[in-house]
């Protein structure tokens, strides 16, 4: 699904170098790189803090505990998304309410939300799913109406940026009260192990954010508030800090290879192409289309018979998930959320595709959906 030893090789030196003069200083932990990675990452987000952590769902935990959200109040998300979203809001003892998406974009509907909002609801958190914003100019309208927090899963679609209608543009992550993001290694911007950031235009709530993500102290030892132990760790931002600068980069290869899939399934009866959004810059996490007419699981067997690797995100959505059957959930009460867990298949797509690579899939998964309609 991706080519990580390929996109290595081409920046190995300045890599290599970056690695090796942390191991020089031995500064493993909060090493200058970490600071100097947040100040550059700022910087490309224009966003004024960047708190960086170890991993996704820890910035998104990080972000819930900042925001001092009770047991019992309730968040609105998606359950057509990672499960980490939804994991970290019940770790904290939050209800999750889970809102459907459109079938077309697979981001959060706008059109379901304000149904869902009671006086418990504290916050919303729109998934930028597949690199795709979420349609942020309405749900920040119905946030502010509702007095409720926003914060930007962004683990999927950092590099993308969102237009608003007066044509501002901003960068995802930044429009809500706070982002995340992961760095995880296949995501757009990833480390060579774990790692994950907030951000924040908020320089009130980023001190909160930095010391929650610091055992809860802002002075060593002196512990305020019930915290957690999250950090970036030095050789990870040194990677950060030598993929950063390619990143713009590596969201054009990516959109380019999507454009090249759009293409090659155009007007297809059985195949449809993700929705481009006018307000996204799409930076295609993945690239995911729906399947109409044919047994979207044989097709997958098929695609591996020929030596082509596909994926299914998500296989059961958030809400029909073990842990959340204490919720009580009806089984169709998300009935575009449950469809798109049989019709959704993704295909290769990083920032080193090449163009017979990319014809051998696209003739072959036309071949093979052609032979099952
Ligand atoms: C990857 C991902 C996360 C979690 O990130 P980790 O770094 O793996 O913890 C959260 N949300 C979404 C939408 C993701 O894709």
């Amino acid at each position: 699904m991706v080519d990580l030893k390929s996109q290595y090789q081409k920046i190995k030196k300045e890599v290599d170098a970056a690695m090796q003069e942390v191991i020089d200083t031995t500064a493993f932990i909060n090493g200058p790189q970490v600071g100097l990675f947040a100040k550059e990452l700022e910087s490309y987000l224009d966003v004024k803090h960047v708190i960086p952590c170890a991993n996704g769902t820890d910035a998104l935990q990080i972000a819930m505990m900042a925001l001092n959200l009770q047991p019992g109040d309730e968040v609105i998300t998606p359950s057509h998304t990672y499960f980490a979203t939804v994991e970290v809001v019940a770790l904290l003892k939050l209800t999750p309410v889970f809102c459907e998406v459109s079938q077309d974009n697979f981001t959060m509907n706008v059109d379901e939300i304000e149904k869902l909002i009671t006086p418990k609801t504290k916050a919303i958190v729109p998934v930028h799913l597949y690199g795709q914003s979420a349609d942020m100019e309405p749900i920040l309208a119905i946030a502010k109406k509702h007095n409720l927090f926003v914060i930007e899963d962004n683990a999927q679609a950092i590099g993308g940026y969102y237009t608003f209608s007066d044509g501002t543009k901003k960068a995802n992550g930044t429009m809500g009260t706070m982002g995340t993001t992961s760095f995880f290694p296949s995501k757009n911007l990833g480390c060579y192990g774990d790692g994950g950031a907030v951000y924040t235009n908020d320089t009130e709530l980023a001190e909160k954010i930095k010391m929650v993500a610091n055992h809860g102290q802002r002075k060593k030892y002196i512990h305020e508030i019930v915290g957690c132990n999250s950090r970036l760790d030095t050789l990870q931002a040194a990677v950060l800090r030598a993929k950063l600068p390619h990143l713009d980069t590596y969201c054009d290869a990516r959109r380019k290879a999507a454009k090249k899939y759009d293409e090659g399934f155009a007007n297809h009866p059985n195949i449809k192409t993700p929705k481009i959004e006018k307000y996204s810059h799409h930076v295609y996490h993945q690239y995911t289309v729906t399947l109409e007419g044919v047994n979207r699981d044989v097709v997958q067997q098929k695609l591996s018979e020929v030596g082509i690797p596909s994926m299914i995100y998500y296989p059961i959505p958030a809400h029909k998930q073990k842990m959340f059957e204490q919720l009580g959930m009806r089984n169709g009460e998300l009935k575009i959320t449950d469809w798109l867990k049989d019709h959704v298949i993704s295909l290769p797509i990083h920032t080193e595709m090449d163009d017979q690579t990319q014809e051998y899939i696209i003739s072959n998964f036309i071949k093979i959906v052609n032979s099952l309609a």
